[in-house]
């Protein structure tokens, strides 16, 4: 089974790619959706966040407030180095027992949805990386349009991931995104016959 890495910074399209690979039958795995049910009601990635960055995170239900753990754990890089080594080695440690189980079932390739994958070095345990390209400044146009952020925060975001440069180095296959969503339907296409020859 082909282990492929999808990724791209904010704003790019990969979701919208990962959307369109599912659509022709390939198993995705979500790192962001692993990352939200990790730290559901009642988990043990949980109890250590709250551990460490406050029992006030937690509010009478169970669940954890998100807002309120991305201001303490994402103002000082020492405190978000606390949080990355609570919840990485558990979005890692389900996201290979999801590989393990896409090849148990037989699949020919599974596709690993993550948007820090070069940002972390996991490019380099995948078979295939595939990076959706765009221009940061149509990202920042596109995050502002279609997804609501305010400029300065589409731009702080795409500061904190990997530079373009870097992430592009990594590819094995990159899919252009910077046209219409037509052209990115077609290069999904050649990466699907790529995938299944
Ligand atoms: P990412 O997952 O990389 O952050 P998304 O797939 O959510 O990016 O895409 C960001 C936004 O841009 C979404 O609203 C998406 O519908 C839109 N989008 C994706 N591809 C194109 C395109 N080629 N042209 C215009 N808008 C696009």
């Amino acid at each position: 089974m082909k282990k492929v890495g999808l990724t791209g910074g904010i704003g790019s399209g990969k979701s919208t790619v990962a959307r369109m690979l599912a659509d022709e039958g390939f198993p995705v795995v979500d790192a962001d959706q692993i990352a939200r049910e990790i730290m559901e009601p009642g988990s043990p990635v949980l109890a250590e966040v709250a551990d460490v960055f406050g029992a006030d995170l937690i509010d009478d239900t169970g669940a954890l407030n998100r807002g309120e753990l991305a201001r303490r754990a994402f103002a000082f890089t020492e405190q978000t180095a606390k949080l990355n080594a609570i919840t990485h080695p558990a979005i890692r440690a389900e996201s290979n027992r999801r590989f393990a189980a896409a090849e148990a079932a037989g699949e020919r390739a599974v596709i690993y949805d993550m948007p820090l994958l070069v940002d972390l070095g996991l490019d380099e345990e995948m078979d295939l990386t595939v990076v959706v390209d765009v221009d940061a400044d149509e990202r920042v146009r596109r995050l502002v349009d279609k997804r609501g952020l305010a400029e300065p925060d589409a731009r702080a975001r795409i500061a904190q991931q990997v530079d373009d440069a870097t992430r592009l180095a990594a590819a094995d296959v990159v899919i252009d995104n910077n046209g219409p969503e037509e052209a990115l339907a077609t290069q999904v296409e050649k990466l699907v016959g790529l995938l299944n020859g």
